[in-house]
């Protein structure tokens, strides 16, 4: 079987990993600073904070930001549990709008949502593809709303040239073992602001007072990130440039072999944005021949691993379902939801294995 996904690592990792238990510091220290530093530069932001999640990292920004009970998060029902999660987890409501066809947050469907107690917009960059952040921010200014970019699909994209993790207020990144690069699990935040930094940092440690151990300045989470998970994370991001190549070019080579069948989409790629293809995600329209579910079951009996992501939107879940709740506010998250379909596009895919995905899937 083809799988989804592989983590891309090596000796070096290895090695990495090896003189960290040979130092005895395990737990946070010097390389996790390092870490946070090349992650910024990658980022293009000032300052990075290392946490054992992505849900961490997503959970600490909006309690960075002042999120809590009584506030709205406008946010995406099309994405990973963990974006809602961690709105519930500050003790605020997720309210969710409906998506556009790039498969992110649809704007015009946020100004609907705006209510005296919206305090955020979350949006997530989903598949690696950035969401639309002009017309994010621009109703984020009027409104005064924070931006919390979920960037965990999508390190290295850009959006007019501006990297992920940089385009909104605070950024929150996953180092999941399935995402673009990994350190098994861990977490990252991203931003310019110095007191949001200094208010992650914190968090990340039980809010304890930097000038004194054992004094607390409020309440406070253990969201650390071990020196041996870093490690890992410094030699992923030596590999990040030449990972993010192998996914572009094996996307390429899908979109020219694919662009042409009846009924399939493409995803589309506007010139404003570097997408990433954390996820390559085509969508089964009524034209093709097959349902969206042959499709994936064809491929599957083949050995091509292929997924759903995600098969049920956020607002069918009762814990996060809406007050107010009506499908008819939500055509495309209905629509796009049974269409889509991810075929593996991680960089350890031979070209052999590429060429056999492709035959199989003009073969149909
Ligand atoms: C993976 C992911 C997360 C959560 O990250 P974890 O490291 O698994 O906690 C959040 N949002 C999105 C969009 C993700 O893909």
């Amino acid at each position: 079987m083809i799988s989804i996904s592989k983590p891309y690592i090596d000796e070096k990792e290895q090695r990495a990993v090896l003189a960290v238990l040979a130092s005895k510091l395990l737990a946070r220290g010097s390389v996790t600073n390092r870490l946070e530093q090349e992650f910024a530069k990658t980022c293009g932001v000032k300052y990075a904070v290392a946490v054992s999640s992505g849900t961490a990292a997503l959970h600490v920004a909006l309690c960075s930001i002042g999120i809590g009970k009584g506030d709205e998060v406008i946010t995406t029902p099309f994405t990973f549990v963990a974006t809602a999660h961690a709105i519930l987890m500050t003790g605020a409501r997720p309210v969710l709008a409906d998506i556009d066809s790039s498969f992110n947050i649809s704007s015009n469907s946020i100004q609907k949502f705006i209510t005296k107690k919206t305090k955020a917009i979350l949006a997530v960059d989903l598949y690696g593809r950035p969401a639309d952040y002009v017309s994010i921010k621009a109703i984020a200014a009027k409104h005064k709303l924070y931006v919390v970019e979920d960037a965990a699909q999508a390190i290295g994209s850009t959006y007019q040239k501006k990297k992920a993790g940089g385009l909104g207020d605070i950024g929150c990144f996953s180092l999941y073992a399935t995402k673009n690069i990994t350190t098994g699990e861990g977490g990252m935040i991203t931003t310019n602001d110095k007191a949001l930094y200094q208010k992650c940092q914190l968090l990340r440690h039980h809010s304890q007072d930097p000038g004194k151990s054992y004094e607390y300045l409020g309440l406070g989470f253990n969201y650390e990130i071990t020196d041996l998970a870093s490690a890992i994370g410094i030699e992923q991001l030596k590999k990040l440039r030449s990972i993010t190549k192998k996914r572009i070019s094996i996307a390429k080579k899908y979109n020219l072999a694919f662009k042409s069948i009846k009924g399939l989409i493409i995803p589309d790629n506007p010139k404003e944005v570097e997408h990433v293809y954390h996820q390559y995600t085509l969508r089964v329209t009524a034209e093709y021949k097959l349902s969206r579910d042959g499709f994936v079951s064809q491929l599957n009996s083949k050995g091509i691993m292929a997924r759903i992501y995600y098969p049920k939107p956020l607002y069918y879940f009762s814990h996060i379902k809406p007050e107010k709740f009506n499908v008819r506010d939500y055509p495309n998250t209905e629509k796009l939801c049974g269409e889509v379909v991810s075929i593996p596009v991680h960089p350890g895919l031979t070209h052999d294995e590429t060429t056999y995905i492709i035959e199989t899937i003009r073969n149909l």
